[in-house]
Formats: C-alpha cells, structure tokens, sequence
C-alpha cells in the first residue's frame, strides 16, 4: 500500500496534472492510482511521492532553505487535523471527507500563503470546497478567504 506523509495526504486531492517534472508526474499519477485502488497509509518524512522529486535530498527536502522544517510541521499539523498518525491506514474515498471538513482550517493556515495555490485553484475540488468556506457565514481563522 503506498505511504503518503501528512501534508499530501490534504494537497494531493487537489492534484490536477502539474508537477516538477515528467518522472515526478508519471510517479505521481502510478502512485494516486494505486492509492485508489488499495488505501493509503500515512507516513512521516519523505513519502512514495517524493521518491523521484528533483528536490529530494536523501532524508531531506532541499525546495529552499527552510523547506524541511517547514514541510515537516506542516506534515504534523496535517495529521493532527486528519487524526492520523504514521503508519495509519486510510481510504482514499473516506480521507477526501475528512479533508472537506478540515478545509476551512487548513486553507486558512496553510494555502493562503502556499506558492502551489495557483495549482489548486484549477482544482474543481479545490474551487468547490472554498466556493462552500465563503458562502459560510464565519470567517476561517488567520484572515480572509482570497
Ligand atoms: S494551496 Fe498549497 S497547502 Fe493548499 S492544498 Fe494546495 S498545495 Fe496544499
């Protein structure tokens, strides 16, 4: 069964054909497949997606300079809202759920700032679960849905 780490476990939903590179994407879609097919189980640290990323480092993502840390956080908060821990196992169909109840959450600490943002938002998904936070009646912590 493939191994997701947290935060591909939310963004990944929302993947819509773009990628690194060529090797990334054809991973990626085998990957997602498989996914579908079997259930995911969740993973901390490089993941079955990282695999051929051109800006993986062994155990270390070299994105940027703080890229690690930061992915690494954001990997935890992802499990914690998704009430997963390594080693968890999910369907892909049941997780998608859980991620549409925690999206106020997360696109409000995370996406607002994220440089894939403009990725997601070809999403239909993606469009469709922020068309649902801006017709609520709350805003989502940490400011505006943009
Ligand atoms: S905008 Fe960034 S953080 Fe938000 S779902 Fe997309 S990739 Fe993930």
């Amino acid at each position: 069964m493939p191994k997701l780490r947290g935060h591909h476990l939310i963004c990944l939903h929302f993947y819509d054909g773009e990628g690194y590179d060529d090797g990334f994407i054809e991973n990626l879609e085998g990957v997602l497949k498989r996914i579908a097919a079997e259930g995911v189980v969740a993973a901390e640290g490089p993941d079955d997606v990282c695999g051929p990323c051109p800006h993986r480092r062994e155990e270390l993502c070299t994105y940027s300079r703080t890229a690690d840390r930061e992915i690494r956080e954001m990997d935890r908060k992802a499990l914690a809202l998704l009430r997963l821990s390594a080693g968890g196992k999910v369907d892909w169909a049941r997780l998608r759920n859980t991620v549409e109840t925690i999206f106020p959450e997360w696109y409000a600490t995370h996406c607002y700032l994220c440089s894939w943002r403009s990725v997601c938002e070809k999403s239909d998904l993606f469009l469709e679960f922020r068309r649902r936070l801006k017709s609520s009646s709350s805003s989502p912590p940490g400011g505006e849905v943009g």
